[in-house]
């Protein structure tokens, strides 16, 4: 496996591989990795001839107040995953050379944001397509694997992709989870013991849903008190219990056919978000 940090030596490298006729996978993520983040190399293995893997915690898609500093980071546990996982190129690029002091350029979505995670985090996603465009320059990928976990940022990904129309088409994978339902996040880390059960509430919470609708209620209105009800036998914090179009994002009334049921909640400080698709 190589390791460069180097945007240059980047791109360069990627170039020739490029020339070279190589299928180029490509996983960004922010590190800490687990198993989440493995599931989309194994995906991206099968799809091409050499995978990608970034590591960057991107400061411009962090509010003020948010966790930035305090993000999990262990660079050693994973260049030993990535070897381990057959990366053939990992790319830790350095913030100076990402965001040198005079940069100036932002990207800038209009609807997708401004819901869901977009309004607890607002700039969250702009920093978010940001990074993701400059990383698609350097890297040049064919392929772009994204958790569907991350199911807003994956939106908003494809959405660029077609309004900026950029040569590489997003694949979206399936959420990893813990053999109890949490699914995996770095931010788990943050989780003490008591939280960290309490956390089960969310896949708990999901799969109610799912009994719900499978018990003939369709009604938004209806089903979300219950599904808040649930969440509240914690000392969860809902930030947002969402029942929307699975594209446009936007709030459903009703469930005709498949609907995205997308949730935010605080565990202490640590908030932590799942989803699923309802399907009828
Ligand atoms: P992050 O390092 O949190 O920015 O995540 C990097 C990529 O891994 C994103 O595309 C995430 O959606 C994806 N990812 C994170 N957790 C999971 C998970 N539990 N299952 C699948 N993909 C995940």
């Amino acid at each position: 496996m190589q390791i460069i940090s180097n945007i240059s030596e980047a791109q360069n490298e990627l170039i020739q591989l490029k020339k070279s006729g190589k299928i180029i996978s490509f996983v960004p993520t922010m590190g800490y990795l687990h198993a989440g983040h493995m599931s989309l190399v194994e995906l991206a293995k099968k799809q091409s001839d050499l995978v990608v893997l970034s590591i960057f915690v991107n400061p411009t898609q962090f509010g003020p107040n948010e966790d930035f500093d305090s993000y999990p980071r262990n660079l050693e546990n994973d260049i030993k995953l990535c070897q381990e996982y057959g990366v053939n190129i990992l790319f830790t690029p350095y913030r100076q050379e990402m965001y040198p002091v005079n940069f100036q350029t932002k990207v800038l979505l209009n609807n997708l944001p401004n819901v869901l995670c977009g309004l607890s985090r607002p700039g969250h996603f702009d920093g978010v397509a940001q990074v993701v465009l400059k990383l698609f320059n350097i890297v040049q990928c064919d392929f772009a694997f994204f958790g569907s976990k991350d199911y807003q940022q994956v939106q908003i990904i494809k959405q660029m992709v077609i309004d900026l129309n950029l040569p590489v088409k997003i694949i979206s994978a399936p959420i990893k989870r813990e053999n109890d339902g949490l699914a995996m996040s770095s931010r788990n880390s943050y989780l003490n013991s008591h939280d960290r059960t309490e956390a089960l509430i969310l896949s708990n919470t999901l799969n109610l849903a799912k009994k719900l609708l499978k018990n003939g209620l369709t009604n938004v209105l209806e089903i979300i008190p219950v599904l808040e009800k649930n969440i509240l036998k914690t000392n969860g914090q809902i930030d947002y219990i969402k029942i929307v179009h699975t594209e446009t994002l936007q709030d459903l009334k009703h469930i005709n056919d498949k609907a995205l049921l997308a949730l935010a909640v605080k565990f202490g400080k640590t908030r932590l978000i799942d989803n699923t698709i309802l399907e009828r």
